[in-house]
């Protein structure tokens, strides 16, 4: 099946709105054409810089524009990174991702943002994560502290630079159903697909403009999983932040839909999320392996910075 840029947003649509069945049919069709039956990478996650950050994501507990009672971190030492990283790696992880909460750090930070990537390096640090978030129409009810083109352009300057993009986003931040269907195209339409692509469902965070929003149908959650594996047939679509509050079933249904990578571990940067343990029993379960471990790749997620 040819990779194709070009979808149109009417494509798209109505990839969106077919009954469900048909899609997620078609999901695991494409999926299956592209990947290993019943395989999930595994992926680790790691916050080295949490909170205090001055952008003012209205759903993000380590914003400093809002109380969400989270206690910042001072940034984690080097070497406790790497050996949190080779433990990932231990345990079966074949993607360590560490994520740091700046818009871009201060000079007296750059030696260690050097130091890190110098030894994670060693390890292969060779992605980038910077999601989309959502819709551009939808963008500036999200986050007025940078815009949608600026998202756009670091994304850009990254594939510039020669590393793998992992960018994606999340849903049930109150958007509607043609935001979900802007965020997939504009992915979609990148001149390169992300090689990763997060569909994060809204964990609420009290204290945070979007603690309240209503909660969104897990069947929108999945509709967009199963489009972004039919027009981005290559990619790693992983299911992040929101998974915790699924049920095994339907998780599943995300697998069937052809999700095919998720974080493990208790936490997700600071949100709760389905530990070890749980992961290991669902894909007994579900007779699913982890991707092979190559030890040779992570991932850093610099959340808002310009440029890595
Ligand atoms: Fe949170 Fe990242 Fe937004 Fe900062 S840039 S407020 S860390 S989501």
């Amino acid at each position: 099946m040819t990779v194709r840029n070009d979808w149109t947003r009417e494509e798209i649509q109505q990839l969106y709105e077919q009954p469900f069945l048909d899609l997620v049919f078609e999901a695991q069709r494409v999926h299956r054409q592209h990947f290993a039956a019943n395989t999930v990478q595994v992926s680790t996650l790691l916050s080295i810089k949490t909170g205090k950050c001055p952008e003012d994501c209205k759903y993000c507990s380590q914003s400093a524009h809002y109380d969400s009672q989270l206690e910042a971190e001072k940034r984690i030492a080097v070497d406790k990174v790497i050996q949190e990283a080779k433990e990932a790696l231990a345990s079966g992880s074949s993607r360590f991702c560490m994520g740091a909460a700046w818009r871009n750090p201060h000079e007296r930070d750059m030696p260690y943002v050097l130091e890190m990537v110098r030894e994670v390096k060693a390890l292969g640090l060779d992605y980038y994560n910077h999601n989309l978030d959502t819709s551009r129409e939808y963008y500036p009810n999200v986050i007025s502290t940078r815009c949608f083109d600026d998202r756009l352009n670091t994304l850009d300057i990254v594939r510039q630079t020669g590393m793998k993009v992992c960018s994606g986003g999340i849903v049930g931040l109150g958007e509607d159903t043609q935001d979900r269907i802007g965020l997939l195209h504009e992915l979609a339409t990148l001149p390169l697909h992300p090689e990763s692509v997060p569909i994060n469902m809204l964990v609420p965070i009290k204290g945070t403009p979007l603690a309240e929003v209503e909660k969104l149908d897990v069947i929108e959650w999945i509709r967009t999983i199963a489009v972004a594996r039919i027009i981005m047939p290559n990619s790693y679509i992983r299911l992040s932040a929101g998974r915790e509050s699924l049920s095994d079933s339907d998780q599943a249904l995300a697998f069937m839909a052809g999700a095919n990578s998720l974080f493990s571990g208790e936490k997700l940067l600071t949100t709760p999320n389905a530990g070890e343990g749980k992961d290991k029993q669902l894909f007994q379960k579900l007779g699913l392996v982890p991707e092979r471990a190559k030890p040779t790749v992570s991932e850093l997620s610099v959340d808002a910075m310009a440029v890595a």
